[in-house]
């Protein structure tokens, strides 16, 4: 980097331009946008010159240049088509000190003017050190098609904003995060497209919000497949500050996230939490306390199995905000990739959700769960395929109820197999199936789209029934 670049203050100061030059108008120009006083020293004046007649900061002076000119300026330009003359300014103007250009004169130039997008207060300047100025005018032209013309009014008015925000946001890390929000594009298009007169309002009410306390949402993440995540829970991944994970949460539905969100994963799959359910709580309530926007993401529904009820009753202690976005349900979901209907007008008119464990890892309770036009969805079953199956027929139900096991349901490896409940733990062994898997247990079972002819043909089959 040869050439530092520096944003110069101009208010109060003068510039000098030498020469009466096409060129030298076109750095009046850009020199008449600040505040400085330009003064030219010219015997003669282009006629490009004459727009700036009437400008109150531009003053000419209609004589040969004296060495005694560039005393005091900030800045001198030079453009006189006479090499001896732009050559006596330069080295005057080194003699006393002042930063000279001699336009299309690299030698004799100390600093160059950039390329310029001019979005004041927002002001983007590119150079190629003089290397490759068609490049650098390439560079400008493709950000000022990337600025939306009236950023600058925007940058303008935050600027005016700075210490109402200060005010409103006294924390740093909550008040840089609220200018954070207001610059995120979508933010900045949301605003622009606001009359100039309103822009203040809508800054105060983002910065209000922000100066709120911090809260949980408490999000459903669905079965795995992103496409199921619903918008609510879309919206609330893209503004979280922090997301707080399980393991049923796949790398899919976190790509979601706001890219600087940060991710904190607490484990819980069996046998392997990473905190305890108290240190969750503790975490999110920390968080939201300190102002930030905290996503609790569970697989599935937050409701069905999803020991968010110990969470709700933490925050609802501590008094922290928490809103709550439901999710697809495994068992909503394995049945929808299945075709199994979980209710049916002919087979089931009432469907269970259950777990095959309960606290501690002691075994479901089976008798009265099941029966005719009953359907059983048995989430964390697999472990206790044994216990479902003798625990169910001891209760009565019939050794060839139809069972669909689905193993990732919804996620590109789902994979599907179909027992009778006497088959189910064999058949769970044989497969070697895994967690997560849902176990639907009920005649509707045998309407997924899959169910093997075998079992249709030698056991129970409901269509068959139906069609007698
Ligand atoms: N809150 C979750 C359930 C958490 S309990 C929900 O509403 O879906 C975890 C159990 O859910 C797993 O043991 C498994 O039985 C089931 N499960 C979760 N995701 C699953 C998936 N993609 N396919 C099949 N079963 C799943």
């Amino acid at each position: 980097m040869n050439s530092f670049p520096i944003f110069l203050e101009m208010e109060g100061r003068d510039v000098l331009v030498v020469g009466g030059t096409h060129i030298a108008a076109n750095k009046v120009r850009l020199l008449a946008k600040t505040p400085a006083r330009v003064v030219i020293v010219a015997e003669g004046l282009d006629p490009a010159f004459r727009e700036f007649e009437d400008l109150p900061n531009i003053c000419f002076n209609y004589r040969p240049f004296e060495a005694g000119d560039v005393l005091g300026k900030a800045l001198v330009y030079a453009a006189t088509d006479d090499d001896a003359m732009d050559t006596e300014v330069c080295r005057a103007a080194k003699a006393a000190g002042v930063p000279v250009n001699v336009v299309d004169k690299p030698d004799l130039c100390q600093f160059t003017t950039p390329a310029i997008v001019d979005r004041a207060p927002l002001t983007v300047a590119i150079s190629s050190s003089g290397q490759a100025p068609t490049l650098a005018r390439k560079v400008r032209a493709a950000i000022d098609e990337l600025l939306p013309s009236r950023l600058g009014t925007l940058a303008a008015i935050a600027g005016g904003f700075r210490n109402r925000a200060k005010a409103l946001i006294p924390d740093t890390a909550r008040r840089r995060r609220f200018w954070d929000r207001v610059f995120a594009p979508s933010k900045v298009s949301e605003l622009l497209a606001l009359e100039a007169t309103r822009i203040p309002a809508a800054l105060e009410s983002l910065a209000r919000g922000e100066a709120g306390a911090g809260r949980v949402i408490l999000v459903g993440a669905g079965p795995g497949d992103p496409d199921l995540l619903t918008l609510k829970a879309h919206r609330a991944l893209s503004e979280a500050d922090v997301i707080v994970y399980d393991r049923l949460v796949g790398d899919e539905i976190l790509d979601y996230a706001r890219r600087d969100a940060e991710r904190i994963y607490v484990g819980k799959s069996r046998g392997d939490h990473t905190l305890s359910q108290d240190e969750i709580s503790a975490l999110l309530i920390e968080r939201a306390r300190a102002g930030e926007i905290v996503v609790r993401l569970k697989g599935g529904d937050p409701f069905v199995f999803g020991r968010a009820g110990e969470e709700i009753e933490a925050l609802r202690r501590a008094g922290v905000a928490l809103d709550i976005v439901p999710g697809v349900t495994a068992a909503a979901a394995c049945a929808a990739t299945s075709h199994i209907p979980l209710t049916h007008r002919e087979f089931a008119s009432a469907v269970t959700f259950v777990t095959g464990q309960l606290k501690a890892a002691h075994p479901q309770d089976w008798r009265g769960l099941a029966g005719d036009g009953r359907t059983l969805a048995i989430y964390m079953g697999l472990a206790q395929a044994e216990g479902i199956s003798d625990g169910l027929i001891a209760d009565g139900l019939d050794p060839l109820t139809p069972v669909a096991v689905i193993e990732n349901g919804s996620r590109a490896e789902e994979r599907r197999v179909f027992a009778t409940l006497k088959s189910l733990p064999e058949v769970v062994r044989e497969h070697r199936v895994e967690s997560p898997a849902m176990i639907i247990v009920g005649e509707v079972a045998a309407l997924a789209k899959d169910w093997p002819t075998e079992l249709s043909d030698t056991e129970f089959n409901p269509l068959a029934v139906a069609a007698e």
